[in-house]
């Protein structure tokens, strides 16, 4: 028999380990069954480790004793047990950032979701009469005043919303859209193959950078049922470029009787640029131009929940409501919930602006950044100054979420460099702490960007230095 042999043969019994009192205490804490495939796991960890071993001499460096194995079961099981979707301290700048989850939500918000999630709601039951109601009745009212349109609706999000407007007004028929609109949203995704999947027709017209009404007129045939204008949220043509105003399509659309229907994308209710940001255009802007069907998504700049937002006409946005997508694409309570309340402070700007995470974040001063991250340095000064040396920079963030994509945000941001560590190992054991820390990297250092952190974060960030 080889040494190896040997070696597997005296590697303990799944049984005989789960014996171990050890064991025991972990198996009634945890549920059994995951106590039993973390030790299979870890004893097949094992074996295949011995089978692995080149040199014998290799092998007396692995511990065979039962006991030894109870610290990495014990681990394993945390792994298991722990949540897989948890927390993380966005550092990046990035406001609405699609990976870490886009928009955090107002408290406001918060607890209207955790009331309904834990009780039941009037979601689908009209109180005042008894008898059935309509999911959509809880945000319709609020949508309509704060975009000036007859009708609205919710579904699960605007790639959703897209779909299903088209599938229920432009199915088997042409839709027009310019060449320079077809926009791909992130993951590799396509809105032209989302519009597809509705069995509309696309006709793409114009040219990359730039589309006439002229193009527009002359695509249109028997088959058309719709001028479509998409928002091209995440990139812009600068330069030599001409895009149809949304008034335009919407004249020539009423002399064709052909509909017209926006993707806005992100969706913004208020006007940033009274706020010193670009002009991005606002929901009631296309509903005052005329548009008949618009969709945005909820938690973009909007700040809301994962959601997509039909607003139009009453007849059309009636008719989407009863189409079969409707059902397929319908929004869950919680979502609602918490729309309902995020839409609810856009009654009042001022409001939003204060309390809607996102817009507040959006719009934070440089001066206030600064003092931000002075205090950031400052706490990971008073904890790890040895081993870190951090100053305080300015620098640029995004908004992110494909909205706004030119868009600059003068910053600060504490920039961290660590004594024995490249700028890259400390950005991977950050992003690994509990909770992780997602920062960015450069020239070296890793940028903590205060804009997107949380008040009651900036001490975490300091304490998971503290335990690197
Ligand atoms: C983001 C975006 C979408 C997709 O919205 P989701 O809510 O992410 O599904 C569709 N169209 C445009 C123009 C967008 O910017």
């Amino acid at each position: 028999m080889t040494e190896k042999e040997k070696y597997l043969r005296q590697l303990s019994p799944v049984d005989e380990v789960l014996e171990l009192p050890a064991l025991k205490d972990l198996i009634s804490t945890y549920p059994r069954t995951v106590v039993v495939n973390a030790v299979r796991t870890v004893i097949d960890k094992l074996r295949k480790t011995i089978l692995a071993t080149k040199k014998e001499d290799e092998l007396g460096e692995i511990s065979l004793e039962p006991n030894d194995l109870v610290p990495l079961v014990s681990e394993l099981i945390k792994e298991v047990m722990s949540p897989n979707l948890r927390r993380v301290i966005n550092a990046t700048g990035i406001v609405v950032h699609t990976n870490l989850g886009r928009s955090i939500l107002a408290p406001l918000a918060v607890d209207a979701i955790l009331s309904v999630a834990s009780s039941y709601s009037n979601l689908e039951f009209d109180l005042d009469e008894g008898v059935r109601g309509s999911r959509h009745s809880h945000v319709e009212d609020l949508l309509c005043t704060l975009t000036g349109a007859e009708a609205a609706m919710v579904v699960n999000n605007n790639s959703g919303a897209v779909l299903l407007a088209l599938s229920a007004i432009a199915q088997g028929k042409e839709v027009i859209i310019s060449r320079g609109q077809l926009v791909e949203i992130g993951g590799s995704f396509r809105i032209p193959d989302v519009m597809r999947q509705s069995g509309a027709i696309l006709k793409e017209v114009g040219t990359t950078n730039k589309t006439y009404l002229e193009d527009y007129r002359k695509a249109i045939t028997e088959e058309t049922a719709l001028l479509l204008k998409v928002h091209t949220s995440n990139f812009r043509v600068v330069g030599f470029s001409a895009e149809v105003p949304l008034e335009d399509l919407v004249v020539l659309g009423e002399e064709n009787s052909l509909l017209v229907m926006e993707d806005l994308g992100s969706g913004v209710l208020i006007d940033l640029s009274k706020y010193g940001l670009s002009h991005e255009p606002t929901v009631d802007e296309s509903v005052k131009a005329g548009a008949d069907i618009i969709t945005f998504s909820g938690d973009k700049l909007l700040g809301g929940p994962q959601a997509g937002i039909i607003v139009g006409k009453k007849d059309l946005v009636d008719a989407i409501k009863k189409h079969p997508l409707a059902r397929v694409l319908r929004v869950d309570k919680m979502t609602l919930a918490g729309l309902e309340e995020t839409l609810r402070l856009y009654l009042d700007p001022a409001k939003a602006i204060k309390e809607i995470p996102t817009l507040n974040m959006i719009l934070a001063s440089f001066p206030e950044l600064k003092k931000k991250a002075e205090k950031l340095a400052k706490k990971i000064k008073e904890k790890v100054g040895n081993e870190y040396s951090v100053e305080v920079i300015k620098d640029i963030s995004r908004v992110g979420g494909g909205a706004l994509p030119l868009e600059e945000l003068p910053t600060a941001v504490a920039a961290l460099s660590a004594k024995n560590l490249s700028a890259s190992q400390l950005e991977n054991k950050l992003r690994t702490a509990n909770p992780p820390v997602i920062a960015r990297v450069r020239d070296d250092m890793v940028l903590l960007d205060v804009r997107t952190i949380q008040p009651e974060e900036m001490g975490e960030i300091a304490g998971a230095l503290a335990v690197l």
